[in-house]
């Protein structure tokens, strides 16, 4: 089937029927912003104002009248006031009977009130037809057509017909109704502009925490022991020298845990014996963010492949090579080349740029644009195997990085071990436990509980049991 033909039909709002006139309640920036939008899209519009000289701000196709007046002109009322002045609407509960309503109220806080906008509304105007729809455009997007970031109006209502009706007009108006279900769900779309990167919040203050940990880590490690032990000044670190540790290592750490909750998830299955009990809450939003954590983790292996690009260019570069040229001139000596160093330098390279590459392609095919473009087999194909061998390539680039580093003495100072070590130990927990999930004896029951089979059935498979009783 062409998905997006079929998309295209669902979309396409009913052009052949008039347009009918809306009537807006509210003459503010969101009724005048909305009205001058469905004028555009061809409805006659009549606002609803305790004030009928029309004011100068009002579309000049469109009428003022009464509320009671303009009530009666239309089947369809958008409400575009502030809820705490609902209450007038009670003594036009005659008129507004039968009436669509359509509330497109915010709050200025999550959860402000017991029951939603919407819900109050009803029961204020019992035999309305309550619709929640718009509360998600505002109302600047409305007036100068900016309206990429909010396309999508979420809507909500317990009679069929009305909402459709709604969602129609959504759509003469370019926009993307997405239908949410029955007035319940009015609490959680009157929430939802309220939120600030909901998704983006945990993977943000995990890796702002790591980020500070590492920086003070490193700072102990590489500017104050230095100073401490050598009387040495490498302050100027903090500029490239420490956020390329950082990077790396909050990026692989970021990408194991990306990967970490899918193995937990296994583990609990097979320990319950059946995928219908539910994940424990904190697992559940884990598993939801992990594409934030995944992309944040990309931003952090970009930050390092730049600050990688620029060590031939630096100072304290430069003058240590030509100082160790001159040191070995002066001395009348060469260095002949180490072939294991030239490999394990050049190996772990190798690593560190398939590594990305691969992190990058894993970063391309979480856009919408482009997993919308495949199928969801090509997709987890992609997430899963390709990023287990993501974090394959980038767990061995930096255990090649610490070669034979990780035995010496002098890598730990003050008994702390370099920062690259620590960083290896959840990617390394993450292919042990998933390298054991693949063993047989693992594997088939974890494929067959994901399947539906259960270890302990809470409801006995009645088909089993009918071809038993008649075997007895
Ligand atoms: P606004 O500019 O303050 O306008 C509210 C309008 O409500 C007033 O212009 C007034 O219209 C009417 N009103 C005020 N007090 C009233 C009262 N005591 N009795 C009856 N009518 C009264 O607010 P707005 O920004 O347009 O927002 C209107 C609604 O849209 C709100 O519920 C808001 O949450 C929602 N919304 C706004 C945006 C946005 O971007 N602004 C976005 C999404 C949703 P009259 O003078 O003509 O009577």
């Amino acid at each position: 089937m062409n998905k997006n033909s079929y998309n295209i039909m669902a979309l396409t709002p009913n052009t052949s029927n008039k347009r009918e006139t809306v009537c807006i309640f509210g003459t503010g920036d969101f009724g005048r912003a909305l009205g001058h939008k469905l004028i555009q899209s061809g409805y006659p519009v009549v606002f609803g104002s305790r004030n009928t000289q029309t004011p100068s701000l009002i579309p000049k196709d469109a009428e003022v009248l009464s509320h009671t007046e303009a009530a009666q002109k239309a089947a369809i009322i958008i409400i575009a006031i502030q809820r705490q002045h609902y209450s007038f609407l009670t003594s036009l509960a005659e008129i507004l009977h039968g009436k669509v309503l359509v509330d497109v109220s915010n709050n200025l806080k999550i959860n402000q009130y017991p029951e939603s906008n919407a819900e109050y509304l009803a029961q204020l105007v019992p035999g309305a037809k309550v619709v929640k729809a718009f509360n998600t455009v505002s109302a600047w997007a409305l007036q100068s057509g900016t309206l990429d970031a909010s396309r999508q109006v979420f809507v909500c209502g317990d009679d069929m017909e009305a909402k459709q009706m709604v969602m129609d007009i959504v759509r003469a108006l370019g926009l993307t109704p997405l239908d949410q279900g029955s007035l319940l769900a009015a609490q959680e779309i009157e929430n939802y502009p309220l939120q600030l990167f909901p998704m983006w919040k945990f993977p943000i203050l995990l890796s702002l925490g790591l980020v500070a940990f590492f920086f003070f880590y490193s700072l102990i490690r590489d500017v104050i022991y230095p100073y401490v032990y050598e009387s040495k000044d490498f302050s100027f670190f903090i500029a490239i020298s420490i956020p390329n540790r950082i990077c790396p290592v909050v990026a692989l750490i970021l990408l194991a845990l990306v990967y970490l909750p899918g193995v937990l998830a296994a583990i609990i299955q097979l320990y319950r014996g059946t995928k219908y009990s539910r994940f424990p809450d904190w697992l559940d939003k884990w598993m939801l963010c992990r594409k934030q954590l995944g992309l944040v983790a990309l931003a952090f292996a970009f930050l390092h492949v730049l600050y990688t690009l620029v060590i031939p260019i630096r100072s304290f570069v430069r003058w240590r090579t030509s100082n160790k040229i001159l040191s070995l001139a002066l001395k009348n000596e060469t260095e002949p080349l180490n072939t294991t160093n030239a490999w394990l330098s050049d190996s772990y390279l190798a690593l560190g740029i398939l590594g990305f590459s691969l992190f990058f392609l894993l970063g391309i095919t979480s856009l919408p644009s482009v997993s919308n473009n495949v199928n969801w087999r090509e997709f987890r194909f992609v997430q899963s195997k390709l990023g287990y061998l993501t974090l394959i390539l980038c767990t061995a680039h930096t255990l090649v990085y610490g070669g034979n580093r990780f035995l010496s003495p002098s890598s730990y100072r003050w008994y702390l071990p370099n920062a690259y070590m620590l960083s290896l130990i959840v990617p390394c927990i993450v292919l042990v436990v998933k390298f054991v999930l693949i063993f047989p004896c693992l594997d088939k029951p974890l494929t067959r509980i994901r399947q539906g089979w259960e270890r302990n059935p809470q409801y006995p498979d009645k088909s089993n049991y009918i071809i038993n009783k008649s075997a007895v």
